[in-house]
């Protein structure tokens, strides 16, 4: 067998499987980032496995993908695999080296003998999977690019990372993004189930008129006319964003779980032949497509650091004549989650361990403390070290302790406001306007408002109208604010 030759992090790969393997550890998972190279390690393994004379079944996440796998692997350079599917014509019990579906493995794993597993999107954490895992011995070897699901390690013993997303993009093999962070649904009151966001609502608020509006002049401005794929929340999200392209002439497609395969293929052609410009989709497109990609929109906004890292994956495949991908962020994805890269794990989850609540809220802070921020001139995602902004040179003016958040000003540290402090001076305010009405005398919102502004800084923006009972400092402060206005009106007087 003639195979491609690794590139030094798969070279790295295998070394650390055999040495895991030497170290009776038979149940590695490899991490490696999308675009690493995942089927020429494949290719490897299987590749070695044959030569000494074993059985090799590869599993891939649907039945789908099994014709795919089976022919990206023989473009490696490996023999004709038998694909375990009762009525599917490369069906040979007889093969040392199967590929199978974890639906087909569920129904019929008893029937073909394996001497090693090798497990594609292990993330997805099938349960035949564990069912084997639990019931044999047979060494298994996981691949994904997003090890983080919760109990992965009950499976798996040895987590293997030969190198990262940053190694990666410094070496070369995979491209740098250049990230913008545009307007982006509210959220808030979203439900969660099982840890997303609710689609059905999800889609409600995406679908917004001017948000799909702003994601349409937002590629025109800075999408470069680059091939692009845009992930939407849900099929009617998709369509919405294909008709509003549409109208401003740029030829689309959607792309759903439902679109039938020859129709999928045909727009992937289009797609490759440039005919068509943006492929609009929802998740379906981060598994198995690996088009040549220039600019993402991600226009559906996730909870899943997985599904993160695996959209934004799609766009940092090297091509020719590629410098970086764009990535038009209107999912406040990016902010929420932060970059990919910055996205890693040491472990493996063993779904078992209890951290200490001191340990999360650790970690909890230097994720914040990693999260991108946004150049408040032209909106390119800064990482948090950086002050300047790299896209366009705008440096925010320093202000003492304090950042601009969304235009307005927002404590980090020091003894500015913070929202909480906001809220309630606010209510407070409310409070004395209400006391003063009661004892007959008649104060306006203006003057709330007014007050408030003088008090904080910024005029009050979505606060609760609650009143409270006022604070010595917010009464104190109303008296400051009485005197220095009884002061000014007298100056007044007496220069006039
Ligand atoms: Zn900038």
């Amino acid at each position: 067998m003639k195979l491609y030759p690794l590139r030094p992090h798969q070279v790295e790969t295998m070394r650390l499987l055999r040495e895991s393997f030497a170290n009776n550890l038979k149940r590695p998972l490899v991490y490696l980032p999308t675009g690493a190279g995942k089927t020429v390690i494949a290719a490897h393994i299987i590749a070695g496995a044959l030569d000494k004379g074993r059985r090799v079944t590869f599993v891939a996440p649907r039945i789908n993908l099994c014709d795919q796998t089976a022919r990206s692997l023989m473009a490696q350079g490996l023999p004709k695999p038998s694909i375990m599917q009762a009525d599917h014509s490369w069906f040979n019990a007889g093969s040392r080296f199967q590929i199978a579906s974890t639906q087909t493995l569920t129904r019929r794993r008893n029937s073909i003998k394996t001497d090693l597993y090798i497990i594609d999107e292990a993330h997805l954490s099938f349960k035949v999977i564990s069912d084997i895992a639990e019931e044999t011995d047979t060494p298994m070897i996981a691949l994904t690019a997003t090890p983080f699901t919760v109990g992965l390690g009950k499976i798996y013993n040895n987590l293997i990372k030969p190198t990262s997303l940053r190694g990666l993009i410094d070496n070369g093999f995979l491209t740098d993004i250049t990230c913008y962070s545009h307007s982006k649904p509210d959220l808030i009151g979203v439900r969660t189930n099982q840890g997303e966001y609710d689609n059905k609502q999800l889609g409600e608020r995406c679908s917004d008129a001017k948000l799909v509006g702003d994601i349409v002049s937002t590629w025109l401005k800075l999408g470069e006319n680059r091939q692009t794929i845009c992930f939407a929340v849900n099929v009617a999200h998709a369509n919405f964003l294909e008709s509003e392209f549409n109208k401003v002439g740029i030829s689309c497609a959607v792309v759903v779980g439902s679109t039938p395969k020859e129709d999928r293929d045909e727009y992937f052609n289009s797609f490759t032949r440039k005919n068509i410009k943006i492929l609009i989709s929802v998740f379906v497109l981060c598994e198995g497509y690996d088009g040549d990609v220039r600019c993402l929109i991600d226009a559906a906004p996730t909870k899943s650091e997985a599904r993160h890292t695996q959209k934004i994956g799609r766009s940092c495949r090297i091509a020719d004549g590629k410098v970086d991908a764009i990535v038009l962020d209107h999912s406040g994805n990016m902010q929420r989650l932060g970059f990919t890269e910055d996205i890693e794990v040491e472990e493996l989850d063993d779904g078992d361990k209890k951290e200490s609540a001191e340990r999360q809220e650790k970690k909890a802070k230097e994720k914040k403390e990693k999260l991108p921020k946004e150049c408040q001139k032209c909106k390119h995602l800064k990482r948090a070290n950086e002050h300047e902004c790299p896209k366009c040179g705008f440096t925010p003016k320093f202000i003492e302790n304090v950042e601009i958040e969304e235009g307005e000003l927002v404590k980090i540290k020091g003894n500015k406001y913070s929202k909480d402090d906001k809220q309630r001076i606010f209510a407070e305010l409310k409070g004395y306007q209400r006391e003063r009405m009661l004892a007959g005398k008649n104060l306006t919102d203006g003057w709330v408002a007014n007050t408030y502004k003088d008090m904080v800084g910024v005029w009050p923006k979505g606060l609760r109208d609650t009143p409270s009972q006022p604070s010595e400092q917010v009464r104190g402060f109303i008296k400051h604010k009485a005197i220095a206005w009884a002061r000014s009106k007298n100056k007044m007087k007496n220069n006039f």
